[in-house]
């Protein structure tokens, strides 16, 4: 910010307006964090902290955008919008122009500023930290790393920060922990550890710590590990909180177990149903939720989109599906993007949505459980789409509003005392 930019009452970004922070906001996207497992932690007493601010703060719940995914969540919150105006509708999506299924971890895919971007342009400090390198190129898009009032990096690659490209150098000599594992609750802890440390030296006017689902991926709420985990948050928030942070904490979405009785993945082969229906190949499902992580879900989650060529009939095909045991519901293109609010163009002719304890894999012999770490648990469907929306101030809202999480910057920001 120059000597002569005024900071302004309000910004304005994708259509929606936000008030100026008046004391630091740090917003916690907690991956996987079905309400059940903040409950439970509470209840059991493994959250001293939260019980005690929920007295004077707001402990509501929020319907997270479907596919319940890490990445078409997160940037519905940090754009305040729905994956049809940002764009980011999966992990993956079929190039409708080579054909070819391409990763949508790259900011050119990405169709709306963020929140962070249209503050910081504003005058902010705003600071990102997440665990996972895909995501922390996403959230910091746009930012200018050489006004020195932006940081984001990843606990993944906190060793390897620059100025140019995350505004600190060496995050991790910062930090002071080892680079974690990425399958480790510490990868978590050390965002965490990061957020109260940039606090201190920083005081960003908006922060955002996203988690990953690690634990939650393995650990049922109300589990030992599960509340140990919820009880490491705790501390570090009492500690923001301490340093005169406003907090608000959300989920990217929930998490379910998708095992049957005989401890298995409960699995609906789809293009094997499809081959079945319509013959070999001539359908092309497509997993969104696929990612190079496979130990957590081993690719397989509650909703998949089906390519079909111009010959076949959505409808019908649509109608035969969904009598298929452990189908919720399939969408033709336009229903389904009606109904979940997704870009059009990056989903195919059909939207198929799993039961609860289901979930939807290609064929058999193309998902490599022998990774998986069981029993599965995992997410995707409108069954995982409740989630928490938490703050530490009183909030003023409309009654009967149907909240998303993607409401979190503006419940914080325009409607908490
Ligand atoms: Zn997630």
């Amino acid at each position: 910010m120059t000597s002569t930019q005024t900071i302004p009452d309000s910004i304005e970004v994708n259509g929606r307006t936000y008030a100026w922070p008046k004391r630091p906001l740090v917003v916690v996207c907690i991956d996987g964090s079905e309400p059940d497992y903040i409950e439970q932690a509470i209840a059991g007493g493994h959250m001293p902290f939260l019980a005690a601010a929920l007295e004077k703060g707001s402990d509501l719940r929020a319907d997270c955008v479907v596919p319940s995914f890490t990445n078409p969540n997160n940037l519905s919150i940090v754009t305040g919008r729905p994956p049809r105006v940002h764009g980011i509708s999966g992990n993956f999506f079929l190039d409708p122009d080579s054909g070819e299924e391409v990763m949508m971890n790259d900011p050119k895919f990405l169709r709306a500023d963020t929140i962070f971007k249209a503050f910081h342009d504003a005058g902010a400090k705003v600071a990102i930290v997440t665990a996972k390198d895909k995501l922390r190129r996403l959230l910091g898009h746009g930012l200018d790393f050489a006004s020195g009032r932006a940081i984001s990096f990843s606990s993944e690659k906190a060793d390897e920060t620059t100025m140019a490209e995350n505004g600190i150098e060496d995050a991790q000599a910062m930090v002071g922990r080892d680079i974690p594992d990425v399958y480790s609750a510490e990868l978590s802890e050390f965002i965490f550890d990061a957020g109260v440390k940039l606090m201190s030296r920083m005081r960003p006017d908006i922060m955002y710590l996203s988690t990953t689902d690690y634990i939650q991926h393995k650990h049922a709420p109300g589990t030992p590990i599960a509340n140990q985990f919820y009880a490491m948050m705790d501390k570090y928030w009492s500690q923001l909180d301490a340093a005169g942070a406003d907090l608000a904490m959300t989920a990217d979405h929930g998490m379910n177990a998708k095992f049957g009785d005989n401890g298995e993945p409960d699995v609906i082969y789809l293009q094997e149903e499809l081959d079945d229906m319509i013959g070999a190949a001539v359908a092309r499902v497509i997993l969104p939720i696929t990612d190079p992580y496979v130990v957590h879900h081993g690719a397989l989650g509650s909703f998949a989109t089906v390519y079909l060529p111009d010959h076949t009939n959505p409808l019908e095909i649509a109608a035969k599906l969904s009598e298929v045991a452990g189908i919720a519901n399939v969408y033709d293109r336009a229903g389904g993007c009606a109904e979940f609010e997704l870009p059009e163009d990056r989903l195919g002719d059909l939207i198929v949505v799993s039961d609860k304890n289901k979930v939807l894999g290609t064929s058999a012999d193309r998902h490599d459980l022998s990774q998986l770490k069981k029993p599965l648990r995992s997410h995707g469907g409108v069954t995982e789409q409740r989630v928490p929306l938490i703050l530490t101030r009183a909030a003023d809202l409309p009654k009967d509003q149907r909240l998303r999480n993607f409401d979190i910057f503006d419940v914080a920001l325009n409607h908490a005392a």
